[in-house]
């Protein structure tokens, strides 16, 4: 794969950050990375593990000069970075950022983009429950989604040149309608991490299974939700507050779903619950068949979400 951009840079120093930038390296995507961070704290560690050819002190100097910028931030922090760097983006250069959300993005961010850049938002769908600069790997993206998400009218360009660059991160990528994909990942993503953060909360809750029972004897089924339910609080706080409309609307199918299959446990009716569990085996053939998963018996250790 050859150089993409000269300059990328990352705003955010993450887990999709920091895997973003040692894939970028490993095929050569880019001539220069540049990094900013919030905290000191995470710009020493960027620095220490070799994390961004440069790491600067402000957004503002990150930004000054690169084709590319990308925002890593939580959906909720979008908006502000922005302000704050609208003004010395170069002309012709593009932003993209890598949030859970979209509509939400485009609104928070769209309005500080000057007319002389490209704004083109994108999601990877890879992730783990890690967060923080240390926890990226270059191989995150490989064979996983990411789907960019331009607004109408936007330059067809650059929407080729991100999608050249998500392709050279290891990814397939697809176009999709802001709204349509947050009601996708609503129902792929949003309402499991909440049903997860909940089933955990329930067990934690439940003081007649003890704390040491819940560890010890934890099943496959539990110790998935807990998996995901170490999931960053600050990123997924934003991702509710932001995916409001389509969260819940399918948390309202669940819920009618989950009284359904009550009602079948309490008036016995075998048959229901079997149909709606063969049902749902096929969904999870199909991510297998899909390469979206293994079938390796890992119960959910080192398994990526
Ligand atoms: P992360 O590991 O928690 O890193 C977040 C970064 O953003 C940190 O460098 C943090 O700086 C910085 N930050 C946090 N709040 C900020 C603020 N108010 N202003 C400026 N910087 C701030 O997060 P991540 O998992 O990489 O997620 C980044 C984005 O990717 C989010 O929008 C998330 O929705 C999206 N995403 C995540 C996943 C996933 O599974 N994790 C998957 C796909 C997309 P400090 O370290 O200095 O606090």
């Amino acid at each position: 794969m050859s150089q993409i951009y000269d300059r990328v840079a990352l705003i955010g120093l993450g887990l999709i950050a920091s895997s973003m930038f040692w894939a970028i390296k490993r095929a050569g995507l880019a001539g220069e990375v540049t990094g900013f961070a919030r905290s000191s704290e995470t710009r020493d560690t960027a620095r220490r593990i070799g994390l961004c050819d440069r790491v600067c002190d402000t957004a503002q100097d990150a930004v000054e000069g690169a084709d590319l910028v990308v925002l890593c931030v939580p959906v909720g922090a979008m908006g502000s970075v922005a302000q704050d760097i609208a003004s010395v983006l170069k002309p012709g250069a593009t932003v993209t950022d890598v949030g859970s959300v979209k509509r939400h993005v485009i609104q928070a961010v769209g309005p500080h983009i000057p007319e002389s850049v490209h704004f083109v938002p994108a999601h990877p769908l890879a992730g783990t429950e890690h967060s923080g600069p240390e926890s990226g790997f270059a191989e995150l993206f490989d064979n996983r989604w990411c789907l960019i998400v331009p607004p109408e009218g936007s330059d067809q360009e650059a929407v080729a040149r991100l999608r050249s660059l998500w392709e050279g991160l290891g990814s397939f990528v697809d176009e999709m309608d802001a709204d349509h994909h947050d009601l996708v990942l609503a129902v792929t993503s949003h309402a499991p991490h909440l049903i997860a953060y909940t089933m955990v909360g329930v067990a934690d809750d439940l003081r007649r299974v003890t704390d040491s029972e819940v560890i010890k004897y934890s099943a496959a089924g539990f110790r998935d939700f807990t998996r995901i339910a170490a999931s960053d609080p600050t990123m997924w706080r934003d991702v509710f507050l932001t995916n409001k409309d389509a969260t819940l609307e399918i948390l309202g199918r669940f819920t009618e779903e989950l009284f359904a299959l009550q009602r079948a446990i309490r008036t016995g009716d075998g048959e229901q619950l079997f149909d709606y569990f063969t049902r749902t085996r096929e969904i999870r053939r199909g991510i297998i068949d899909a390469g979206q998963d293994t079938d390796a018996p890992d119960f959910g250790r080192g398994t990526k979400v």
